[in-house]
């Protein structure tokens, strides 16, 4: 079988273990039916994911012209705290800051290879601990506005890391921690204006991943130096393709290529 399509993020579905797709305009692919199957993964283009045209991609799959232009790139998706729809006050596009903004924000703290803290929508929950290939999380706060989310990480920053280390995560060179416990130990820190929101009742939540081996010195494939690569399929964890061979692949980091998949 031969698929054609624009990479985006795997699409994923809350089970055990997790359940992957590749959604492509024309096929939907779930991805944990070709474990254990060769894989033959070709670069033949590129096609941003805003305007469509076949421009090298720059960031967030977007070209150049698209991330500094569109409202779906503004400052304040990756810094939260950047955030001022609650002000009425515009970045690139006000209605859209304000649909995307002013709705119920998650903190949450999330053991990837290390505890770290994080932000999404409350929308985006567990999806955004899968992305990240978290084995365990638990939500901290829980505020009406993505601003507010924002100050708490970053007062929050100073006591826990803010960062994952991918080939840790990749290698499962994991130990578990004690979420409940360390969400007591930064209950202190969180700024005045969103402690009301405190969250302190919800319980750890425990993710699986369809990994049948884990990869000793994982090496990650960049497609613009490899546009042909050919592996067999042994796991699938948090936005990556795990291949026999110790070669992984970063779904999410390739988004915007037009690849050739050929199962
Ligand atoms: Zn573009």
């Amino acid at each position: 079988m031969v698929y054609t399509g624009v990479l985006t993020k795997m699409q994923t579905e809350f089970l055990e273990p997790i359940q992957y797709y590749l959604v492509f305009k024309h096929d939907f692919i779930h991805v944990n039916q070709l474990l254990n199957k060769t894989i033959d993964i070709k670069l033949v283009g590129h096609q941003c994911l805003s305007c469509g045209l076949d421009r090298p991609i720059y960031r967030q799959g977007f070209c150049k012209t698209c991330f500094f232009d569109k409202p779906l790139a503004g400052d304040w998706i990756m810094r939260p705290e950047l955030s001022t729809a609650h002000l009425d006050k515009e970045d690139r596009d006000l209605d859209y800051e304000k649909k995307v903004q002013l709705q119920p924000h998650i903190v949450y703290l999330a053991n990837s290879s290390n505890v770290k803290v994080g932000v999404t929508r409350k929308s985006q929950v567990p999806t955004r601990w899968i992305d990240q290939g978290a084995h365990e999380a638990v939500e901290i706060v829980e505020v009406p506005n993505r601003y507010l989310a924002g100050i708490t990480e970053v007062a929050l920053k100073d006591h826990v890391a803010d960062k994952t280390n991918w080939r840790t995560m990749l290698k499962n060179d994991i130990k578990d921690e004690d979420l409940l416990a360390w969400r007591q130990k930064l209950k202190p820190y969180i700024p005045e204006e969103a402690q009301p929101y405190f969250i302190e009742n919800n319980s750890e939540t425990h993710i699986h991943f369809p990994v049948e081996q884990y990869p000793l010195k994982p090496k990650s494939l960049n497609l613009s130096k490899t546009p042909n690569y050919s592996g067999k399929l042994v796991g699938i964890k948090g936005q990556y393709f795990i291949f026999e061979d110790n070669t992984v692949f970063n779904v999410r980091a390739n988004e915007g290529s037009v690849v050739e998949l050929t199962v």
